[in-house]
Order: structure tokens, then C-alpha cells, then sequence
């Protein structure tokens, strides 16, 4: 298997920096080393820098379908390459090989969608109160972006925040995550090939916190976009505050769902499983805490424990793979914390509960019962493969522990009962909430949390209008 070369992408050329620095990078499914990963120097963020204030000026004065074509170009490109770039995704975040195609499908989408929104970037004029003026609000590109992303989606994090300052005439600066940088490089192959101006689009890595302090400290860049743990949003937004950068702040969540008793439960628990272990259960919108009404309580938990059962944990180059291994070791260490923390305070384990193994960071799908809202894991994001259940009998009830975190990214219901789907439309206290299935994340749809989960979407209209500043300008005798 031919790994990716690993380079930094800097005013539109390869390199591999001006330092001494640089990281190896692993294969969480076997621990080999892939590749070694260079670090940037100060000299070169500075030329990164310099690259996207360049390139900005480019691409602001380059039409929308203009832009719509190479975009469009780059998408074809990753259409073409996707099989190469998904089992190099594979090798370095340890997905299946399957679920990274279906990563691939996702940036396509959101590239081509991103394309076409980026030529509706409409004003409105607004009825002047003196005859002969002209008023009107026009939206503009914001300016370059700093953007640092987590691991757990290497290819549709990146692409979400390229995807929408591409479109909204932006250029980007993008560090994505040091473990898994096959993905971010190939897209940025894909579109120098598709002809992207030099500077537009930069690539760069290095020792995370250095990164960001150096580009946020930059009167260059105009916006910041993370998506990471809520910890690492709070640092950045105080940095960017600094300088007045304006963000997007895509963090941590831990969702609920409520599973009511007139729910279809043989098709909720089996969505439940499949949903819950997808990518290893390091998904920032995975269903994470299962509040079961008691009249269906047993049967849900025996089967979606079935499912989990069934399972095939692997490699994730091999086709037959359906659970991956985790990021690296240190997520091992955490979930056997969670379980050992839930079953001090009662809980049961209906499967897994250990590590799988001992070569890669294998972890046995696990499910508990009987988790009291004490346990950790009721608590902190598990963002692994642990389904703790608990169970409930009255609405009001679940509502509240559905609601008693501060974050608020993802919640999911599964009922039959339209009053009650309505209500907690209405309670739920979260960016995106879904009845009867997962499918939250689509190009067109905003993406996105609120309090401690972050603001700002990703994704549909909102996606560009991030990316975008308002201008309004009045007009008397002209
Ligand atoms: P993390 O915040 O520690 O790291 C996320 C990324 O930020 C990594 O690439 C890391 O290298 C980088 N980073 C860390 N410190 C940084 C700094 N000072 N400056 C710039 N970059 C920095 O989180 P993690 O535990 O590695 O990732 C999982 C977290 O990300 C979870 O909380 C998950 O929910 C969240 N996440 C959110 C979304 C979303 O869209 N809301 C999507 C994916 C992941």
C-alpha cells in the first residue's frame, strides 16, 4: 500500500518546511509508522501567511462561477482518487475502509454544494427615506481563515470549512490533525490540479497550540473555525478575541436519546448500534447517553447488545471491518475509566468492557445497563465504542436529563407520538435534534451547536454567511 507523501502545501508548492521538526505518524490498527510528518517553522507560517493574504486578493476579485468551476474541477478529481485517498484515511485514522468512501461521498457533496451557493451571495436594497437614495447591504468574503480540525473525520471536518470559505470567496489556511494528514493533503492535491489560484489554499502542521498562537496573532487573518473538544474552542475563542477574529466553534457534545415505548423498537435499537459504533463511536454528533421508557427497557437493551454482538472489529483495510480501532492509546486508558467508573456506581455490563487484543488501539464495542446519572460517563463526552442505557417512565423526566449538560450539539428521539415529537422540538435544548433516525449531517442543512457545543454552522446557507461580512452602502445623487 502506497501511503500518502506527507508535505506542507504553501502558496501553491510542496514542501517540507524550513524546520528540523517533525512528527511519525501511526497506524492505530497496527502501530506501524506510515510516514514522517514535517513540522512548519515560524518562516514558513509566515509565508503561509503572506500566501493566503495573496491569494484572498485573488479569489475575492474572481467571479462565482469561476470559482463554481475549479471547485467543481477539485470535486471531480476527489471523485476520481477517492479510492486511493479512503484506504490511506483508513491506514492513518483506522476507519473502515468502507465508512471513509462514504467520508468522500460527504466532501464531494459539500464541495459541489458550496460551489453553486457561493454564486448566491445576495443583498437586498433597502426603500430609502430621501428620494433619490439608493441603499443597499452587500455581502462580502470575510478575509483568510486560520482553521484547525480534530481527527475523528479527517477528510469532511477539512473539507467543511474549505468547502464554505472557498465558496464564499475566502482563502484558508488549514492545519488539520497531525495523526491523520493523508486526507487534508490529497484534497489540497486535488485542487491545485483543478487549477486553485497559489495562496488560496495553504496546508500546514505542527505542534497545535504553536500553530494557532502564531497565525491568530496575524492581522492577516480575518476569521477562526475549529472543530475539537470545548476545552480547546474556550483557549482559541480568547485568543482570537485579541484581535477581534470572528469564529466558528464546532466542539464537543454528548446527545441523548430518548427511546418511548411506542416506538418501533426492533428498527430503534438496531439504528441505535449501527449509529453508536460508527466510527468507533468517535463521532462529535454520536448517540452517546440511551434513555430507554421502561415498558420497552429489556427488549431494547437485549437488542441493541445483539447488534453490538455482531459487529465485526478490525482493521479497517479490510473490506469485512465494521468497528475500527480507536485514535491511539491514550483513548484505550479513557474508556476502560468510563466502564470501571460505571460499574462502581451499579451498572451492568451486557458486553465488551475491555480492550480487544494487544497490537492497535482495539476497543470492544461495549453497552451498560443500568447507568445512574452519577456514572462519568453520563457526564463527560465517552467519544468511543460505550452505549451506557438507562431507563425513564415519565416525559418531564427525560426532558430534563436530556437537557442537563452544558452541552447541547446533537439529540435524538424515537416515538410515534407527533404531540410528543412536537414538545421536544420545542424543550430540547440542543443545535440539531432528529426523531426516528441519525441523519443529521447533509450538505444543505446547517450543522452545528450551541452553548458549550459551540455556535456558527457548518453546512447550508448559514455555512457561507459565516464566512461573509456585511457592507451596507448608501447612495445620494449617483
Ligand atoms: P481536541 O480539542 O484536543 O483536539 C482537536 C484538534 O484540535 C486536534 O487536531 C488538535 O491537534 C487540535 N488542537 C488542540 N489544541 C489546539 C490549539 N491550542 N490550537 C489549535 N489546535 C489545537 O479534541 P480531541 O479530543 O482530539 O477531538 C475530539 C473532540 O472534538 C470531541 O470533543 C468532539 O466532540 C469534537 N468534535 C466536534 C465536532 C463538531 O463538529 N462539533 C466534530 C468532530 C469533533
Amino acid at each position: 500500500m502506497i501511503y500518502e507523501k506527507l508535505e506542507l502545501f504553501i502558496d501553491g508548492k510542496w514542501t517540507k518546511g524550513t524546520s528540523d521538526k517533525s512528527q511519525a505518524v501511526i497506524n492505530p490498527a497496527t502501530e506501524e509508522v506510515l510516514g514522517q510528518l514535517p513540522h512548519a517553522s515560524t518562516a514558513d507560517l509566515d509565508a503561509a501567511l503572506a500566501a493566503a493574504d495573496k491569494g484572498f486578493k485573488i479569489w475575492r476579485a474572481t467571479s462565482p462561477l469561476a470559482r463554481q468551476d475549479i471547485m467543481n474541477k477539485a470535486a471531480d478529481l476527489m471523485e476520481e482518487r477517492k479510492a486511493a485517498i479512503s484506504l490511506n484515511m483508513s491506514l492513518d485514522n483506522g476507519k473502515p475502509v468502507l465508512q471513509a468512501s462514504l467520508e468522500m461521498d460527504f466532501v464531494i457533496g459539500c464541495l459541489r454544494w458550496d460551489a453553486e451557493q457561493g454564486k448566491r451571495a445576495y443583498g437586498r436594497l433597502i426603500p430609502a427615506r430621501i428620494p433619490g437614495q439608493r441603499q443597499m447591504m452587500i455581502k462580502e468574503p470575510i478575509g483568510p481563515v486560520a482553521a484547525f480540525v480534530a481527527w475523528n473525520f479527517p477528510a469532511s471536518n477539512v473539507m467543511r470549512k474549505i468547502g464554505n470559505a472557498l465558496g464564499a470567496g475566502c482563502s484558508i489556511i488549514m492545519k488539520s490533525d497531525e495523526e491523520t494528514p493523508s486526507a487534508v493533503i490529497a484534497i489540497a492535491r486535488c485542487f491545485q490540479d483543478a487549477g486553485l489560484p497559489d495562496g488560496v489554499l495553504n496546508v500546514v502542521f505542527g505542534v497545535p497550540s504553536e500553530v494557532s498562537s502564531y497565525l491568530l496573532d496575524s492581522p492577516i487573518i480575518k476569521k477562526l473555525s475549529f472543530t475539537g473538544s470545548t476545552p480547546v474552542g474556550m483557549l482559541l475563542q480568547a485568543q482570537a478575541a485579541k484581535r477581534m477574529i470572528r469564529c466558528t466553534m464546532e466542539l464537543g457534545g454528548h446527545a441523548p436519546v430518548m427511546v418511548f415505548d411506542d416506538a418501533d423498537i426492533a428498527t430503534a435499537a438496531k439504528l441505535c448500534a449501527a449509529t453508536k459504533f460508527r466510527n468507533a463511536g468517535q463521532v462529535c454528533i454520536s448517540p452517546s447517553r440511551f434513555y430507554v421508557q421502561s415498558g420497552v427497557y429489556d427488549e431494547f437493551a437485549e437488542l441493541f447488545t445483539k447488534h453490538a454482538n455482531a459487529l465485526v472489529v478490525g482493521n479497517g483495510t479490510d473490506p469485512a471491518t465494521e468497528v475500527g480501532p480507536l485514535i491511539g492509546e491514550r483513548r484505550i486508558d479513557v474508556m476502560q475509566d468510563l466502564v470501571d467508573d460505571a460499574v462502581s456506581h451499579g451498572a451492568e455490563i451486557l458486553t465488551g468492557g475491555e480492550r480487544l487484543g494487544n497490537k492497535g488501539y482495539f476497543y470492544k464495542p461495549t453497552v451498560l445497563k443500568g447507568v445512574p446519572e452519577e456514572a462519568k460517563i453520563m457526564n463527560d463526552e465517552p467519544f468511543g465504542p460505550i452505549a451506557p442505557i438507562a431507563s425513564f417512565t415519565d416525559f418531564d423526566d427525560v426532558v430534563a436529563r436530556a437537557n442537563k449538560l452544558e452541552y447541547g450539539l446533537a439529540s435524538y428521539a424515537f416515538t410515534t407520538n407527533g404531540a410528543a415529537a412536537a414538545a421536544l422540538g420545542d424543550q430540547i435544548n440542543a443545535g440539531m435534534f432528529a426523531v426516528n433516525h441519525f441523519g443529521i449531517a447533509t450538505p444543505e442543512t446547517p450543522f452545528g451547536g450551541v452553548n458549550h457545543s459551540g455556535y456558527g454552522s457548518e453546512g447550508g446557507e448559514e455555512g457561507i454567511q459565516s464566512y461573509q461580512r456585511v457592507k451596507f452602502i448608501s447612495e445620494i445623487g449617483v
